[in-house]
């Protein structure tokens, strides 16, 4: 059965400070949905809201699972009931190597009832699935070895995110700027890479992006713009057109409100250094 991932009225602070002001979402799986924005409009926020980062605090709203409350499910309990996100600043794992951080994370996923100390999945299905899914994605064999996200390229750390996509086949997908710092072959890849995962596996997928090119593969049925901590427009592919033609220039006329917010946002993110969520995965 398809599953919904509904997302009602969000409002989000960090710090206190209120950066979501009121999003509503609904995405059900097998449908590709894209999430635009400026810098700073708070699409990050949103995803880490919606994973449970511990500081972004949820001041009002909503996140259900098919009824379930999202909201009051740990991290890991979220990526159990099939919710994955893909890091735009993937976090380095010095000691941990990709395979043997896959091999617990499918294990847990698979197993949710599974308690630390219990068998993982058998070593030998494992390695055939993991050098089938890094053929497909066209990563070395030697790259299952390496400590996660140690010394990785940005195009390395993004196939490693796509990699764990297609390992724990997730209900749903939120790929966070999978496209930021990528060559155009490293952005055909990774999107050929989500593309068979979701289709094998009805995923519904929600692509964060404020460039227009990754949509060119991925393609999205469902358009949303982020404007000032909130959804200010939704629409289909016309509205991937529009930005790229006109930029947001018209969004800041037809939203004064939201205009002013995202403002203060994008002069404030440019001012922090260090993302929030680099430091934590
Ligand atoms: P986007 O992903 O759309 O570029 P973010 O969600 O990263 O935007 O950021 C939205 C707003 O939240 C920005 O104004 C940013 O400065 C602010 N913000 C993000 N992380 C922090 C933090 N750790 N402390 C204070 N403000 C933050
Ligand atoms: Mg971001």
């Amino acid at each position: 059965m398809s599953k919904v991932l509904s997302i009602e009225n969000l409002h989000v602070a960090i710090d206190g400070k209120e950066i979501l002001r009121g999003v509503d979402l609904t995405l059900r799986q097998g449908e590709v949905h894209a999430l635009m924005g400026p810098n700073g409009s708070g699409k990050s926020t949103l995803s880490y809201a919606l994973m449970g980062h511990p500081n972004y605090e949820v001041t009002a709203g909503s996140i259900t699972l098919d009824g379930v409350d999202v909201l009051a499910l740990e991290p890991d309990q979220r990526a159990k009931a099939g919710i994955f996100l893909a890091f735009q600043y993937p976090t380095v794992i010095p000691g941990v190597s990709v395979a043997n951080f896959l091999r617990h994370a499918v294990t847990n996923v698979r197993n949710p009832d599974r308690k630390e100390g219990e068998d993982l999945i058998p070593m030998r299905d494992f390695r055939k699935e993991l050098r089938e899914q890094m053929d497909e994605l066209g990563v070395d064999q030697e790259f299952a070895r390496r400590y996660l996200n140690d010394g990785f390229s940005g195009g390395e750390k993004k196939r490693a995110e796509i990699l764990q996509l297609a390992m724990l086949r997730p209900a749903f997908a939120i790929l966070d700027e999978t496209d930021s710092g990528l060559d155009i072959d490293a952005v055909r890849i990774v999107s050929e890479g989500v593309n068979r995962v979701a289709a094998r596996h009805s995923t519904g997928v929600l692509v964060i992006t404020h460039y227009e090119r990754i949509l060119t593969y991925i393609k999205p049925q469902f358009v949303h713009i982020l404007f000032g901590g909130r959804i200010v427009e939704n629409g289909g592919p016309d509205l991937i057109k529009l930005l790229e033609k006109e930029g947001y220039n018209w969004v800041r006329e037809k939203y004064p409100e939201a205009a002013q917010d995202e403002a203060e946002m994008e002069a404030a993110q440019q001012q922090q250094k260090t993302p929030v969520g680099a430091a934590v995965k």
